[in-house]
């Protein structure tokens, strides 16, 4: 992939929801300017850049760590509670 899908589909590389996030991500991992993408997006408060998500940079900026965050966890939560919904309905 290349810079020019950001350029073809920037919703996508502005997307909340985490499934879209991941899929931006992904198509980042093959970009010849990853590294200085990711560089520049550094204090961006939106959007993916150069492979990391805006919760990626916010995670980084408040010190680093490679657990879940407690947003991480309330998603994983929400998305186990939906799944639960729709195996009872
Ligand atoms: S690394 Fe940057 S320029 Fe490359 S596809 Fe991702 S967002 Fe676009």
């Amino acid at each position: 992939m290349s810079a020019i899908d950001c350029n073809v589909y920037p919703d996508l590389f502005f997307a909340t929801k985490p499934g879209l996030v991941a899929r931006a991500k992904k198509l980042c991992a093959g970009c010849p300017i990853q590294t200085e993408c990711q560089e520049w997006g550094r204090t961006e408060e939106y959007g993916v850049w150069g492979g990391t998500s805006a919760r990626d940079r916010r995670r980084t900026q408040a010190g680093g760590t490679n657990g879940p965050t407690l947003s991480d966890r309330l998603d994983a939560q929400i998305l186990t509670a939906r799944n639960r919904k729709q195996r009872v309905a």
